[in-house]
């Protein structure tokens, strides 16, 4: 029986469950630019960009094999707004009457297509998303009767699982973990390759003219435009980062240069998310790298955490939590979003830096979300609502299922300890050490209080008496109290002082 197979704009992948076993002449494919997907939060204008023109070049490629693809193209007024409404017109339009999905990765789209059969008149087949390492089955085998759910343990099984970096079921190399060796501040004279870019074709430019019309009052901005758009052009990407910045990944992860917004990461988070790559090939490709011998341990197994571990482990997190997880503010935080997320206006050089390239490139590096903007967003108390939209919105990697526990829980600690063991908050000597941001800030890093001391010193402090009665007993916190024990009244005074004319100047 011919089929209806309803492609969302995340699952770009020609073997994708629901798409793996679709026969060419009988079956049609139904692909939509859709406002209620659109819309649903103020994405960055590259973000829209990019998922509008990889869907249309996908939709091309399955034409090309000789698919009949039902693409409806944005139309505010006209077209379908949402999945429903195009999976009706697309069943007017051939008299088929069965569907068949992939589970979305989101929880709203799910909860749409799980209720879906109960209205539709044919059948409806609903298939997992195998593309991800672990299901959300697994992972809750995994977490249930622990009482924390730490990644690196995790991870160790998806190693295992997948025998990645293992011989005789031991690591390779004898660790498991080679973050000792990894994080290295940043030094003059790194030679960082330069990021890897397209020139639109005419479909991205056709797409660009309508976030232009559509989207013009959005976040960030549109021009140049210059990300991957097809598979092929993301394994490209892939391929540049193994030959030319692999090799470096471990040992700068975490450094932030100013002017160097790509440093040695691989910017492929976008194009596996939104399905131009999936994660056991890079994690593949990245081994081969090892063990070809053009890549470091320390690099690879560093590169591999992230995918295999990471971002497996947050997802399992997100569906193992939702709904309720949406709601979680374990620190009462409310503060509203300083106007400066929104332009990059701020006379912090470290936050102004790491907003205004989110702004141009829709992109910053891990450490700049968790360490700057994260640990700014926690020591400030702001919203989690608030935060966790902003970042929804400026990222053009960003989906709920990745975005909010990383957030929540690895930034806000909304989720009292599920993801990390302790709040990541720091004061300013993190960023000194990691960054070369402090030496063009207008506040002064040595100064510890006053009008022209780095704020994340005092509010450092300041965040910690905040939550004392909650945070004292967590065991990793325990010395850093006893150091705060030891100053003088006066001294905290001064902190609070300052922190409170900061924090009010927010407002
Ligand atoms: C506050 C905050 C918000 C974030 N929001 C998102 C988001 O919306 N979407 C997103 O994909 N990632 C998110 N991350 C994780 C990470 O910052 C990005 O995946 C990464 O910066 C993407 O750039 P890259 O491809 O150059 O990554 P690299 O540093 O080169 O890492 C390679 C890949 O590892 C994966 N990865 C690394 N860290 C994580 C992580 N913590 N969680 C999940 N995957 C990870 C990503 O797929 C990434 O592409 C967030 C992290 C923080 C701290
Ligand atoms: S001095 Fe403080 S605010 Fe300025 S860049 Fe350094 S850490 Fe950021």
């Amino acid at each position: 029986m011919a089929k209806l197979c309803l492609v969302m704009g995340d699952q770009l992948t020609r073997d994708l469950a629901s798409l793996k076993n679709a026969q060419i002449g009988q079956d049609v494919i139904v692909m939509g630019e859709l406002t209620e997907e659109a819309t649903s939060v103020r994405h960055h204008k590259k973000k829209i960009a990019l998922i509008f023109s990889a869907m249309r070049h996908f939709a091309k490629s399955l034409e090309d094999e000789g698919f009949t693809v039902l693409y409806q193209t944005y139309d505010e007024d006209n077209g379908a707004s949402d999945f429903e409404t195009l999976l009706r017109n697309a069943s007017e339009q051939t008299n088929i009457s069965d569907v068949i999905m992939t589970k979305a990765s989101e929880y709203r789209p799910l909860a749409w297509q799980t209720s879906f059969h109960e209205k539709w008149q044919g059948d409806v087949r609903l298939l997992d998303d195998d593309r991800f390492l672990a299901s959300a089955d697994e992972f809750s085998t995994w977490a249930k009767g622990k009482k924390q759910l730490r990644m690196e343990f995790f991870y160790r099984e998806m190693r295992r699982k997948y025998n990645v970096l293992i011989d005789d079921d031991k690591p390779i190399g004898g660790q498991w973990n080679y973050d000792s060796e990894n994080r290295k501040p940043p030094k003059s004279g790194l030679n960082i390759p330069p990021k890897t870019n397209f020139i639109p074709d005419d479909i991205t430019n056709d797409v660009l003219d309508i976030v232009d019309d559509y989207f013009g009052d959005h976040f960030g901005e549109l021009r140049p435009f210059d990300m991957a758009v097809t598979r092929a052009q993301a394994l490209s990407v892939l391929d540049a980062f193994v030959a030319q910045r692999l090799v470096n990944f471990g040992t700068y992860q975490d450094a932030m240069m100013q002017s160097e917004p790509f440093m040695f990461h691989a910017h492929i988070g976008a194009y596996l998310n939104i399905g131009l790559l999936t994660p056991l090939e890079v994690i593949r490709r990245v081994e081969h790298a090892y063990h070809a011998d053009n890549a470091p341990l320390n690099a690879v197994e560093g590169f591999i955490r992230q995918i295999l571990g990471w971002r497996e482990y947050i997802r399992g997190i997100y569906w193992h939590f939702m709904p309720d997880y949406k709601q979680y503010n374990a620190l009462d935080a409310s503060r509203a979003l300083p106007k400066f997320y929104w332009d990059g206006n701020t006379k912090m050089n470290c936050m102004k830096q790491s907003i205004s390239q989110t702004i141009t490139h829709a992109y910053a590096h891990h450490i700049q979300r968790l360490m700057v903007i994260g640990n700014f967003s926690l020591l400030a108390g702001l919203s989690p609502v608030e935060v966790n939209e902003w970042y929804l919105i400026v990222y053009s990697d960003a989906f709920e299922w990745v975005e909010m526990p990383n957030v929540s829980g690895m930034v806000l600690f909304a989720d009292d300890g599920i993801v990390a063991s302790k709040p990541y908050a720091a004061g300013g000597n993190y960023i000194d050490k990691m960054s070369n941001y402090c030496q063009n800030c207008a506040y002064n890093i040595k100064e510890k209080t006053g009008d022209n001391a780095c704020p994340f010193h005092y509010l450092y402090w300041d965040f910690l008496w905040r939550h004392e009665e909650k945070l004292r007993s967590n065991p990793r916190l325990g010395m850093i109290y006893r150091t705060a024990d030891k100053m003088a009244d006066e001294k905290k005074q001064i902190i609070r002082q300052s922190a409170k004319k900061f924090l009010d100047s927010l407002n």
